[in-house]
């Protein structure tokens, strides 16, 4: 049969637009990335790096150098994306790393601040007999699934509310995702917690656990931002995976407002935004509306009045595909 009618010349297609060169990934490929020299020079100037830093005690780079060292490895043999280390925008995600600590300290200031003026500790105080009563591991599994929960509302609203998103959007600016990226968040972006936190603790729920729930949350945030190609089919309705976080970071018009859990999708699966399909993934990251590029004039974007912000994400109705 002549398929030369259904199939026309390259030179006769559209092109496609250049502003996302990179293909999209093809899940039948699954050859490994090759073993350059320049992989394996990189993974132990990071470990030099790292073991120098914590010599030193500087835990931030050092930080950041075992993150390298543990990541980069799995990014090359299992990429996603065919992106190159030295990646648009890498220096801005890399500072927001080393800064890591004096923003987090910002956050957790402004979070205390927000925490108590929002009030959300009242409605936890009056909580506070019943869960008294509850048998401690009825305690701490109610604890866990309650601060997930609001944690997904608290990140659902990051993307609804338009005071919220000028903060949020900063993380979802970056065009690339992998083993740093994930670092890029205003300070205040993550305040936006506390009001979630101050109502568990103020309930009575054990501070330790919401304390590790938040660090956990943190650990899988840079592991759910790693640019490598796994499917994980079944984990993915139990725990976040990068696919089905890469998916939330799509900017492609089906997975707006989709998959905003933060550890266990079931909250997704629950309320209607779970999204993770089968066929090659995400073909392009980022926002629409123009965001800046480096790191000190983000920070102060979200107070700026830039005019129409074009990309609201209001909560679309058919956002659920399963
Ligand atoms: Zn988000
Ligand atoms: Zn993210």
């Amino acid at each position: 049969m002549d398929t030369s009618l259904l199939d026309p010349p390259a030179s006769a297609r559209p092109v496609m637009p250049t502003a996302h060169p990179w293909p999209a990934p093809d899940p039948t490929a699954r050859h490994r990335a090759p073993h350059t020299r320049r992989t394996v020079a990189l993974t132990l100037a990071g470990t030099v790096a790292a073991l120098a830093s914590i010599a030193v005690g500087n835990t931030a780079v050092g930080a950041i150098a075992v993150l390298f060292v543990i990541s980069w490895p799995l990014e090359r043999l299992w990429r996603r994306h065919p992106v190159g280390v030295r990646r648009l925008a890498l220096r801005t995600d890399l500072a927001y790393a080393v800064a890591s600590p004096a923003l987090q300290f910002v956050g957790l200031v402004a979070a205390v601040v927000l925490g108590a003026v929002s009030l959300a500790w009242l409605p936890g105080l009056a909580l506070r007999p019943a869960v008294g009563l509850l048998p401690g591991w009825v305690r701490t599994t109610a604890g866990i699934l309650l601060f997930d929960v609001l944690v997904y509302w608290t990140h659902r609203w990051s993307h609804t509310v338009p005071l919220f998103w000028r903060f949020h959007a900063i993380h979802h600016s970056t065009r690339h995702l992998d083993w740093v990226s994930g670092f890029r968040a205003h300070p205040l972006d993550g305040a936006f917690i506390a009001p979630a936190f101050a109502f568990v603790l103020a309930a009575g729920f054990d501070a330790e656990i919401t304390g590790a729930l938040a660090v956990l949350q943190f650990v899988v945030g840079i592991w759910a931002h790693l640019n490598v190609r796994w499917r994980l089919r079944k984990l993915r309705f139990l725990v976040l995976t990068p696919d089905f976080h890469h998916w939330h970071h799509a900017n492609e018009p089906e997975a707006i407002n989709t998959n905003f859990s933060t550890l266990l999708p079931v909250w997704d699966l629950l309320f209607g935004t779970f999204r993770v399909p089968d066929g090659p993934g995400p073909r392009r990251y980022g926002v629409d509306e123009p965001v800046p590029t480096s790191i000190g004039a983000q920070l102060l974007h979200p107070f700026r009045r830039t005019g129409r912000r074009v990309r609201r994400r209001g909560v679309r109705a058919d956002a659920a595909t399963g």
